[in-house]
């Protein structure tokens, strides 16, 4: 039987490196709903619906309405890992800047922005054994999923590891930068109107401090055979 597996928590805490070990080696689909918000605010940059007021709302909301933000995932045979797309266009790396990460909070805040990300989530993960990670799924996208984990990590360890893996893909990176990033989209994220972090009541709690990517996977692993 092909199950869902919920895994939420905070931003960097590694979630995404477990949640695709897993499966990989389950050989479920992998879904970053990160991703999908991140390409939403990439689109939005791209479009100059930033401005100095603020967010234009209202023009973002007539793009998507119009089906003009377009993200989806293909599969990534070098890497083994799914790539995103928006519009057609590979965008993996460029979701991932420090300006994308600065601007991704207040963008993933917006009701309309969620119920359509929220939607498409729900049909990726119908029907078939998938793993997929965020902050809401095990509260809002899949409240029903049989396995749900939320990970969390100290923030210095967070920004330790963000660092690294920028820095390891050859993007520019300035830890302190990286650690008020960190801090500041946990705080958006647990404090917005709709759909805040939490830990959802059937969750299982991991804080990976202290532990190795080898470790995190067989720790999963084992909750996944249970
Ligand atoms: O997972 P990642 O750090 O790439 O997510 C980027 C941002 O997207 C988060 O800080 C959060 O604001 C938003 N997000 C969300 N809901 C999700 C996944 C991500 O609000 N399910």
């Amino acid at each position: 039987k092909k199950i869902t597996i919920a895994i939420d928590g905070h931003s960097s805490c590694g979630k995404s490196t477990m949640a695709k070990d897993l499966a990989r080696e389950v050989g479920y689909v992998y879904v970053d709903t990160g991703a999908m918000y991140r390409s939403v605010t990439l689109y939005a940059l791209r479009n100059g619906l930033f401005t100095d007021k603020g967010i234009d709302e209202e023009a973002l909301r007539e793009h998507i309405d119009r089906g003009d933000v377009n993200i989806s995932f293909r599969f990534n045979a070098e890497t083994g890992r799914p790539d995103t797309y928006l519009n057609g266009e590979l965008v993996e790396h460029d979701i991932r800047t420090m300006e994308v990460s600065s601007r991704v909070s207040p963008i993933a805040a917006l009701p309309f922005v969620r119920t359509a990300m929220v939607a498409q989530q729900q049909q990726m993960g119908k029907d078939k054994g998938v793993v997929m990670d965020g902050r809401d799924i095990g509260t809002v996208v899949f409240p029903d999923a049989e396995l749900k984990i939320f990970v969390t990590a100290s923030a210095e360890v967070r920004a330790r590891r963000r660092y690294d893996e920028l820095k390891g893909k050859g993007m520019e990176a300035d830890y302190a930068d990286i650690l008020r990033n960190v801090e500041e989209r946990d705080y958006i994220d647990s404090h917005r109107e709709v759909s805040p972090l939490r830990q959802a009541s059937d969750a299982i709690l991991l804080d990976n401090s202290q532990m190795t990517i080898a470790e995190q996977k067989e720790w999963l692993m084992n909750q996944f055979r249970q």
